[in-house]
């Protein structure tokens, strides 16, 4: 390639401004080429069962104004206080990269009058959260998740068939998860648990970390939750919601465990599954999955926000969902060796020799992509040697030659890469050609494995 002397100048690092090179923010992290077959299968299984069961696929934007998170996650939670990218932007709005999924769902689901649906209303999205977060192993700073939200129906039926879902999509990727289910009862019954959890902890406030000393008073559920072993330990026997529902309560969360016995889904009643956010109401859930030390690692969790779309539009809206950490995910996928990663061989391999050939060469290229089959190439080196050695490292089927003669000739060389014989095709009928070749091999365009390829 020629580079002008401003191409050089601007590829030349030392005319950079002074400091180091641009680096990867803390927290974040590239998905390069050799995990896209971690990804591919995670999206692939989860738009399968999503779109199976009839959920609609939504995306909402990366940016929203930050009222909608303070509001729905709730200023006391750990996300809100202190794990949000907010700014202003020129306009002065306050803006939020979104830490989380469901809000930005329920806003779309009321800005655009989705009540007036038939309900309830059954949604899927996928893509990337942000949280200023401390970086350690399984935990970015962007991180994605793919996530379900059935709005408009408050049965404790799609409380056990979000479950079941989820249950299934990591049964598909052949992760074996434990589910671990909650109750959080609602704005009746919480404050009477709340305030005997807080009588408990009062009497205990001394063990407790600073945080959970500062949470105790508003926040006294998140206390179950906290991380610090001394907290852990009053945890144990501090009083569990599940034995204080009301009775509406008490028969939603009896109704959830039934259908997931009828389905046979193992679950552990486990009263620290608080989650992080304030929007839940009654029902919670989170997946788990066993780490080498012992120690789960939770893959997902969600649970029913009867509450929350009302905040925003009045009305009172009952509706459950969950969402799962792609990342997470992948790394199970790879630590246990679930994904089969296989190299499609390339059908065609294209090579030229000089220019006009590979004018001629660049041209077929697009009508051998047209007829559908899978083309590599190596246009810009000039030596037939480079170019078969590629050939050969990619393990193409065939390779098709375009020099000056066959140009002249009206012709091309094929050659067939298994057993070394070369041919003299029409360039009219390379098309119809390969197609007769690559059938004969027993393959469909682009469906074999690679083979070996040659040293
Ligand atoms: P949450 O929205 O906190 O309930 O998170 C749901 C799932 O997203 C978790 O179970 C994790 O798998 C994943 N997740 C949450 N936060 C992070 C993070 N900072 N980095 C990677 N994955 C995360």
């Amino acid at each position: 390639m020629i580079e002008s002397d401003r191409d050089k100048a601007a590829l030349n690092p030392a005319l950079l401004p002074k400091g180091k090179l641009p680096q990867l923010v803390r927290g974040m992290k590239d998905i390069l080429p050799q995990d896209a077959p971690f990804w591919d299968r995670v999206r692939s299984v989860v738009a399968a069962e999503a779109g199976a069961a009839r959920y609609e696929p939504i995306e909402t934007p990366i940016l929203e104004e930050t009222p909608l998170f303070t509001r729905s996650i709730g200023r006391e939670t750990d996300v809100v206080e202190k794990e949000m990218y907010s700014f202003t932007d020129e306009g002065e709005e306050n803006l939020t990269l979104r830490p989380e999924g469901t809000a930005g769902v329920v806003r779309a689901y009321v800005e655009h009058g989705m009540v007036n649906l038939p309900q309830p209303v059954r949604l899927w999205y996928w893509g990337p959260f942000f949280r200023r977060d401390r970086p350690q192993a399984g935990r970015f700073r962007q991180f994605h998740q793919f996530g379900l939200e059935v709005i408009g129906d408050g049965h404790p039926v799609i409380d056990s068939q979000l479950i079941q879902l989820g249950y299934r999509i990591f049964q598909e990727l052949g992760l074996p998860v434990s589910l671990q289910v909650n109750s959080l009862g609602d704005s009746l019954c919480r404050p009477a648990y709340e305030k005997l959890l807080q009588e408990y902890y009062r009497k205990r406030r001394n063990n407790l970390c600073e945080d959970c000393k500062r949470r105790l008073a508003k926040s006294p559920l998140r206390l179950l939750d906290c991380k610090v072993p001394d907290c852990q330990t009053l945890a144990v026997d501090a009083p569990q919601f599940v034995d204080h529902l009301d009775e509406a309560c008490r028969q939603h969360f009896v109704q959830v465990l039934e259908q997931l016995d009828e389905l046979e889904i193992p679950y552990t009643l486990n009263p620290k599954v608080v989650r992080g956010l304030d929007y839940y109401t009654r029902t919670t859930f989170e997946f788990w999955i066993d780490e080498a030390d012992g120690k789960p690692l939770e893959l997902g969790g969600g649970g029913r926000y009867d509450g929350l779309i009302e905040r925003f539009s009045g009305r009172q809206t009952p509706a459950a969902g969950f969402a799962c950490g792609v990342e997470r995910i992948v790394l199970k996928l790879k630590e246990l060796n679930l994904v089969k990663v296989e190299v499609r061989a390339p059908d065609v391999f294209l090579a030229q020799l000089g220019d006009a050939p590979r004018k001629k060469a660049l041209k077929l290229f697009g009508t051998l992509r047209e007829a559908g089959f899978t083309v590599v190439e190596a246009f810009s080196k000039n030596s037939v040697k480079a170019q078969m050695e590629i050939a050969n490292r990619l393990a193409a089927k065939f390779t098709l030659i375009v020099g000056q003669k066959e140009i002249m000739d009206g012709t091309i060389l094929l050659r067939d890469m298994e057993n070394g014989i070369q041919e003299v095709v029409e360039f009219g009928n390379v098309v119809p050609e390969l197609k007769k070749r690559l059938l004969k091999n027993g393959g469909g365009k682009g469906s074999e494995p690679a083979r070996q390829p040659s040293p």
